[in-house]
């Protein structure tokens, strides 16, 4: 694969264009072409850059290859291609506010929680930052958007992968997205979900970015959690609290949980009073949502009435939660299913495009 002109900053692709020999000017071109979503060879510059770009850069490094949309809410789900061929999803939720895409930040993912599917093949590769950014770009582009008025207004980073084992490309995928002058997509309107990787947790925390930080907590002693999150063998509850207490002194940002609820596993009342206990007074909002069934696996969804309760239990001891409603079930909304569902099947034999 050749590498990704998306990857780099302002000022990088500056210095690549001065190190062509061509004028400045054409640097601004280039980066708003880029970030209109606009492949190398689309580009409004001579065609000898063109080429030299094209030689060395890849010209689409990302591109949607079906789009299913929700009947149910307008929910739409991308099929990605990379330049290698590798598959990867992400989804467009719709809300009132806005439109919130969900990025993927590896092909695949190796951290072998039991409830999901983007864990089933394990690892293939990271993703570079480019190719994070490049989700958005096609996206905003394919739904009308432009830089001024954005058709991606947030983003979240809750598709296959997690974040904080490709930490150093999603810090530079972060910089470039929210950068001035480009896609400029603001800090507080981007959610980071990580697994709770503890020493990156508290490295993150140093790096200026202000997002909503979330945690999948799923359960509320190391115990359980191990059960269905074999990270839960390294770090524990505690470690993920002080990491995210450290995170909200550092920015001033209230951090999130997020507690999937699996029938006859962490969905009774008894679990929501520990969870209750365990946050009771800090400065954090709780996330539920009911478990998407992935068919590859036994686990099943707590009842709605059974979820419902759960809030209320969370609630009458003060704390801060939400029930979600799942979107796009109809169109297999759950991370990872749209592409396990294709690795296998005739078209794409070993989870590639080819
Ligand atoms: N690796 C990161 C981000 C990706 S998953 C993380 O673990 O946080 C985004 C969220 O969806 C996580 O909270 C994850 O636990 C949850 N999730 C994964 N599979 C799910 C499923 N089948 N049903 C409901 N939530 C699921």
């Amino acid at each position: 694969m050749k590498s990704i002109l998306q990857d780099l900053s302002r000022g990088e692709l500056n210095a690549l264009v001065e190190s062509l020999g061509e004028k400045k000017f054409r640097a601004e071109q280039i980066y708003l072409g880029l970030m209109q979503g606009k492949k190398i060879s689309e580009l409004n510059i001579p065609a000898s850059l063109r080429a030299a770009l094209t030689e060395r850069f890849e010209d689409e490094p990302v591109r949607i290859l079906e789009t299913f949309v929700s009947q149910e809410d307008g929910t739409e789900k991308f099929l990605f291609a990379l330049a290698d061929g590798n598959l990867i999803e992400g989804v467009l939720m719709k809300y009132k506010y806005g439109n919130t895409q969900c990025v993927s930040t590896q092909v695949g993912c190796r951290m072998g929680c039991k409830f999901c599917a983007s864990t089933l093949g394990g690892r293939v590769r990271d993703l570079t930052a480019g190719e994070i950014l490049c989700q958005i770009l096609c996206v905003n582009r394919k739904e009308g958007g432009t830089l001024k008025e954005r058709a991606v207004t947030n983003v979240v980073l809750m598709g296959s992968g997690e974040p904080f084992d490709n930490y150093e490309n999603v810090v530079r995928f972060l910089r470039n997205v929210t950068a001035e002058g480009g896609i400029a997509i603001g800090a507080r309107n981007i959610s980071l979900s990580t697994c709770g990787l503890v020493p990156e947790m508290r490295k993150f925390a140093e790096e200026g970015i202000p997002l909503n930080l979330t945690v999948s907590l799923h359960a509320t002693t190391d115990e359980e959690r191990a059960r269905t999150m074999p990270i839960a063998n390294k770090y524990k509850i505690s470690e993920i609290l002080e990491a995210c207490a450290n995170y909200f002194e550092k920015t001033g940002r209230r951090y999130i949980f997020e507690y999937t609820l699996i029938s006859g596993e962490n969905a009774d009342e008894k679990h929501a009073l520990a969870l209750a206990k365990l946050l009771k007074g800090k400065p954090c909002h709780v996330n539920l949502i009911r478990l998407n069934e992935v068919k590859e696996r036994s686990l099943r969804a707590a009842e709605e009435k059974t979820a419902r309760r759960f809030l209320e239990a969370l609630e009458a001891q003060g704390i801060s939660a939400t029930l979600r409603r799942s979107m796009g079930s109809d169109i297999g909304g759950a991370c990872g299913q749209l592409r396990a569902s294709y690795i296998g099947s005739q078209n794409f034999p070993d989870g590639k495009f080819s």
